[in-house]
């Protein structure tokens, strides 16, 4: 008889996005001649193409592998040496990281779920709310939390709830934590955390020999310049995280595939026997074991993303993002509504007008202005109340949602 990891039964069986889809496709069913209305903000995708760098080099990298003088078989499963040096040149400069702390993958989400093989069982498990449900749902399959409530709140998680009043951005909490999840810029609340509060968040590390989990997937989209990029800018941080980076928001990578992880080598965890072991060795093993590497065009797409064509493409791109999500936020002010996010982050949050939960909200926005939004409380049961509007889109799609939203609510 073989029996299942009887974890995944505790997870929740309406995930956000297909419940999304779900109600998406039964508006469209029921009203076809509205179905070609429907502008999606919802889900958190790039809409724009490759930059030219990426494509140029991903080609000349095909183009390789279809010569037998420069065809390659499998490369380093931590990565090549020209993509890890270009992202310790181009990414952590001055922030003492060396090539063989990076380690590159297919993408954040699997590092960001992958990253809990490392760990032991009984680590008490820190996550902020609202949150990007990979960390919550890998915990569960991992068996590192109870049973969920009818909120979707699982037993044995430490919640760190996140609202207006602390700007999004979770304090240290007075319990103990062996593991914390972060974001900043933050997916789905927009915000980003000062250097003080990042400082905050390793000193607790630090104090609680605890590992930071911190995912800076959308580094990119800072503005302010006083907004720490990287937990390693943060003194001490080398002792007590690791950092999640992905090409897939910078470089429109979401259908290409390429991550990276940083551990340096001074972080460690306990043995449970009073010894202490590097994490980055104990991942080093893992990704070995169970990854054969990102492919190699992959490899040159990402690294000419770090030549000047490629930086100057990139910043066309965020510009891009980041004059969608202005119009949107002043869409949604002048509608009258409170606005957070979207000006460090590709994403707006807004509160639901009175009354209205984030599902009323969905609905509403799908019915009468056919705008796809996500939910808050879709992120977490502190996320009920609030939307979330994706800046991933034309120009054209953006000024059409603005319009919609102030003739629905303006
Ligand atoms: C999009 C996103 C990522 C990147 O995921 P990939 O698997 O690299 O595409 C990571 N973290 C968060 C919070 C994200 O929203």
């Amino acid at each position: 008889m073989a029996t299942i990891n009887a974890n995944f039964l505790k997870l929740k069986a309406g995930y956000l996005f297909p419940e999304i889809a779900r109600r998406v496709r039964a508006y469209s069913e029921a009203n076809p001649a509205q179905a070609s209305r429907i502008i999606r903000c919802g889900i958190g995708d790039v809409t724009e193409p490759l930059p030219a760098a990426a494509v140029e080099a991903m080609r000349a990298g095909v183009e390789e592998l279809g010569r037998r003088e420069t065809f390659k078989g499998y490369g380093p499963e931590q990565g090549y040496e020209f993509l890890r040096q270009a992202i310790v040149e181009h990414q952590f400069a001055g922030l003492g990281i060396s090539a063989d702390e990076v380690f590159i993958s297919d993408g954040s989400k699997c590092d960001t779920g992958n990253i809990l093989d490392i760990f032991g069982q009984g680590n008490i498990i820190a996550i902020t709310d609202p949150v990007y449900p990979v960390y919550v749902d890998t915990n569960v399959m991992a068996g590192n939390t109870g049973d969920a409530d009818a909120k979707g709140t699982y037993a044995g998680l430490l919640y760190l709830p996140c609202h207006p009043a602390n700007g999004f951005v979770a304090a240290v909490p007075n319990e103990h934590a062996d593991l914390i999840y972060l974001c900043f810029p933050n997916n789905p609340t927009g915000a980003v955390a000062s250097r003080a509060q990042l400082e905050a968040w390793v000193a607790y590390a630090r104090e609680h020999d605890a590992i930071l989990l911190f995912d800076a997937a959308y580094e990119a989209f800072i503005q302010d310049p006083a907004i720490p990029h990287s937990i390693f800018e943060i003194e001490g941080a080398h002792e007590c995280a690791i950092e999640f980076r992905s090409f897939s928001k910078n470089g429109g990578f979401t259908g290409v595939r390429c991550g990276y992880v940083i551990i340096p080598k001074s972080v460690t965890g306990s043995d449970g026997m009073g010894g202490r072991v590097p994490l980055n060795q104990l991942w080093s093993r893992r990704h070995s074991t169970k990854f054969n590497g990102a492919s190699y065009p992959v490899q040159k797409a990402a690294a000419a993303i770090f030549s000047e064509a490629g930086k100057a493409q990139v910043a066309g791109l965020i510009d891009h993002y980041m004059g969608n999500a202005k119009l949107l936020r002043e869409a949604c002010t002048a509608a009258g509504l409170s606005v957070f996010g979207g000006v460090d982050a590709p994403y707006v949050w807004v509160a639901c007008p009175a009354g209205l939960s984030s599902w009323d909200m969905f609905d509403k926005m799908l019915s009468e202005a056919q705008v796809v939004i996500t939910p808050g409380s879709g992120f977490g049961s502190a996320g009920e109340g609030f939307f979330r509007i994706s800046a991933f889109n034309s120009r054209s799609n953006v000024e059409e949602v603005c319009r919609r939203l102030l003739a629905l609510l303006g």
